[in-house]
Parts: structure tokens; C-alpha cells; sequence
């Protein structure tokens, strides 16, 4: 596994851990991904708190994917594709069933995120490189378009327009994390 330690671009010291596959340039504001062989580089925005608390803060990686998508029912196409932003964890969370998609439930609810956020906050090592999440948008999608129309015969077609890094806050209340987005709570364990 390659480890970057400094900024390609302005050779300050990277965020980043031994199995992390994202390295964050706070400085530069942008994201290297290693977890292909050559590491690809990406922007990376700070988003604002939705629910403000006084707890430490700690930002956690999300993959944000703006894609144009069209779906296919019985054969007819939809009429304009649709675009939209999609946001997948760059990070691992144990049993999500339990404890919630965090990124579906963004996603879905079409929940805006405000960037403009501090810089000074650390950031949780993202261990999920663009490779593993990239399937994420069409699953999504398929998931609450067949629910919606009780139907999964449906085809997606889905082209992914511009990716980038979106670290959303989350806060530390003793060994639980709490986003605050919709402060849902994750315990330290759960987070791989
Ligand atoms: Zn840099």
C-alpha cells in the first residue's frame, strides 16, 4: 500500500492513517485517493454543523457524487434524466443496518449541506476509496425507486458528472459520535 505523507502540491504534511486510503490536504483543500494504483486526486469541501452542540468535533469523509440518471420502466424511458447529489461514507460502518446509512438518508432526503466549516478540525481516517463507492449512487437509487413503485423491473442509467470529498462534522460525547446532520449516534465501536 503506497502512503502518502506530504502534499504532492505544496508539500505539507497529509491527514491520513496506515490503512487509510484517503489523504487530506487542508492546506491545498484537496483529497488523494490511494486505493488504486496511482492515486487520483480530488476537491474536498468543509461542510457547516445543521445541529449545533458544544461537543468536540471530528470530521468524517463522505464521497460526494453529483450524477445525471434517467430510469427505464417497461421498456420507456423517463423524460429528462434527473440530477443529484449522492453522498457515500468514505469510511466503514460495522452493521449499518442497525445503525443507519447515514449517506442514503442524506441522499434521499435531498438534505443541503452548507460548505464554509472550519478547518481546524480532525479528520476520521477514510478507509473507503472511490473504487468501493462508487456502486453506491445506483444502489441507492434502486433501492428507493423499487420501493416507491413496488416494481423491480426498472433500469437505471446513471453517469456521474463530478466527485469530490465532503467532510461533514460529526461530534465526540465521551465513546459515541454523534453527525450533525441529523444527530443520529454511532458508537465508537461501530466505526471499523
Ligand atoms: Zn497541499
Amino acid at each position: 500500500m503506497l502512503i502518502l505523507l506530504n502534499c504532492p502540491k505544496c508539500q505539507n504534511h497529509l491527514q491520513g492513517e496506515n490503512n487509510s486510503k484517503l489523504f487530506f490536504c487542508t492546506s491545498c483543500n484537496l483529497v488523494y485517493d490511494v486505493g488504486d494504483s496511482k492515486p487520483k486526486m480530488y476537491d474536498l469541501f468543509y461542510v457547516l454543523p445543521k445541529i449545533k452542540r458544544d461537543y468536540p468535533q471530528m470530521y468524517f469523509p463522505f464521497w460526494q457524487v453529483c450524477s445525471q440518471y434517467k430510469i427505464v420502466e417497461d421498456g420507456e424511458q423517463g423524460l429528462n434524466p434527473q440530477t443529484r447529489f449522492f453522498y457515500i461514507p468514505a469510511f466503514f460502518i460495522k452493521n449499518i443496518n442497525y445503525f443507519g446509512d447515514i449517506g442514503y438518508y442524506i441522499t434521499m432526503n435531498n438534505i443541503d449541506l452548507r460548505t464554509g466549516g472550519r478547518k481546524d478540525i480532525p479528520v476520521f481516517p477514510g478507509d473507503r476509496g472511490l473504487t468501493d463507492s462508487i456502486v453506491y449512487p445506483l444502489i441507492y437509487l434502486y433501492k428507493d425507486e423499487t420501493t416507491k413503485r413496488n416494481n423491480d423491473a426498472i433500469e437505471i442509467n446513471i453517469d456521474h458528472k463530478e466527485i469530490s470529498v465532503a467532510l461533514i462534522p460529526f461530534y465526540r460525547v465521551k465513546n459515541d459520535f454523534y453527525d450533525s446532520v441529523i444527530y443520529w449516534k454511532y458508537p465508537s465501536g461501530a466505526l471499523i
